[in-house]
């Protein structure tokens, strides 16, 4: 069932279609959010007189390069690169690099879509960007991987800066990707500006806290959830589907709020582990020794691998998607609320489909959708940029404090929202119209730009 658009958004949208043909997902990020926007206009006309739907649904500029690299047998390789700049009305571009073989320009489109409001609703001044590369990290040595990041560097360092475009990780590019491509950088332009990149290394201008913050401000933002229902993590069973970064820290933080993950992924299949999943063996396979998450049953004799397994099927309640978009999809959303789910917090971005959408909002649990309940990541990325132009580094439990903040005012002016504008309790509705007022209300400010 598709939602109606109102009659002020749907020609807007029909251009959308028009005008980026064949990019599925960033169709999908648009309709979602100008699903939100009818009542915005009526309360807001200056934005239909300001045509700011219009602007904000076409990027600011979309840059797309050739990658060319030496793989370890002296073959040259080709791969695309993208950086879509989208938003700058709150700062300069914000969002990270993605490197998969599904990477194409809607791909990058929708994120960096996603990232204009997500980065809003952080209330830091960050726009809105993404970018990366169809190239498959998988499998290549460490030598590949850095020459990679250099030549991928060698075109981006033009278009990016502190003050213009701040690139961060996503899926295939973490600590060592961003270390290869800031020493290219650093190379290139002969500067020292530690403001160019989020999610450094510790003892080269990153911050604390950045590795964990996607996950960790996941599961607070689901805590308030809870909480605004009377609920909490304790005693909750909970299934995190991803073994990456994300998953990593949504579960090490569940398991400190006393909750249980009963199961994890990678893209070949899943492992349940009912007394609850051994996160030091998780991250000891994926991120040192980038294994598959197979062989965890090899030390774990009572957990089951399940090949190609449908995760969502596992009866929890609390469900947190941390892998990749449209993972569920609408059966697998029936089935979690039937199984008695009563939170989703998406710490992956836009994992569920339109269809599990309605379902979750249908059956009124509380959904926390990925542009509100995974803000924890781009936010603390703004803390290191604070960190990195006032030369200092903060502690853990500072940086701990200001991520829980922020997630606790990003509930919080969803919840509100949602209620002010009449649909109580659904966090997609808060997310959207108040991550797009700010920007909007910004850009009629700032004129025709
Ligand atoms: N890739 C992350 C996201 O989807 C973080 C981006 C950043 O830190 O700039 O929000």
């Amino acid at each position: 069932m598709t939602v109606h658009l109102d009659e002020k958004v749907a020609p807007i949208y029909q251009e959308v279609l028009r005008r980026n043909p064949g990019e599925t997902e960033f169709h999908q990020a648009v309709r979602e959010v100008l699903e939100c926007l009818g009542p915005v206009l009526v309360k807001h006309p200056e934005f239909s007189h300001h045509s700011i739907i219009e602007r904000i649904c076409e990027p600011e500029r979309q840059i797309i390069f050739r990658v060319p690299w030496q793989d370890d047998k002296n073959q040259v390789q080709i791969n695309r690169g993208f950086r879509v700049e989208f938003n700058s009305a709150l700062g300069p571009y914000k969002g990270g690099l993605r490197f998969h073989p599904s990477v194409y320009l809607g791909i990058i489109k929708f994120l960096g879509f996603e990232q204009i409001f997500k980065n809003s609703l952080t209330g830091l001044p960050i726009g809105g960007g993404k970018g990366g590369s169809d190239f498959d990290p998988k499998g290549k040595s460490d030598d590949e991987i850095m020459r990679f990041c250099q030549s991928f560097m060698t075109e981006l360092y033009r278009h990016i800066g502190e003050h213009t475009d701040v690139p961060a990780g996503d899926i295939g590019v973490g600590g060592r990707e961003i270390g290869y491509m800031y020493g290219q950088y650093k190379r290139i332009t002969n500067r020292y500006e530690l403001g160019v990149l989020t999610g450094k290394g510790l003892d080269w201008g990153g911050s604390l806290v950045r590795t964990e913050a996607t996950g960790y401000g996941a599961v607070f933002f689901v805590q308030e959830m809870l909480k605004a229902r009377g609920e909490s993590f304790d005693g909750k069973t909970c299934v995190v589907s991803g073994s990456g970064n994300v998953a990593i820290y949504t579960t090490e933080k569940i398991h400190q709020f006393g909750g249980k993950v009963v199961a994890c992924s990678d893209s070949n299949g899943y492992i349940y582990h009912e007394k609850g999943i051994d996160l030091d063996l998780v991250q000891q396979l994926k991120e040192i020794e980038r294994r598959r998450i197979k062989d965890y049953c090899n030390y774990h004799k009572d957990a089951k691998y399940v090949e190609n397994g449908n995760i969502w099927a596992i009866p929890c309640d609390v469900a947190m998607p941390s892998a990749t978009q449209n993972e569920i999809n609408g059966k697998d959303a029936e089935m979690l609320v039937k199984n008695g789910c009563i939170a989703v917090g998406e710490g992956a971005n836009m994992p569920t489909t339109p269809e599990g959408v309605r379902v979750f909002l249908d059956a009124k649990i509380a959904y926390g959708p990925s542009k509100a309940a995974n803000a924890g990541g781009v936010a603390t990325s703004a803390l290191e940029m604070q960190q990195n132009a006032c030369r200092d580094s903060w502690t853990f439990e500072h940086t701990e404090k200001r991520l829980h903040e922020i997630m606790r005012n990003i509930h919080d002016l969803c919840y509100e929202t949602a209620e002010e504008y009449g649909t109580p309790g659904n966090y997609v509705n808060g997310a959207n119209i108040a991550g797009f007022v700010k920007v909007a209300k910004a850009m009629v400010a700032m004129g025709l730009v």
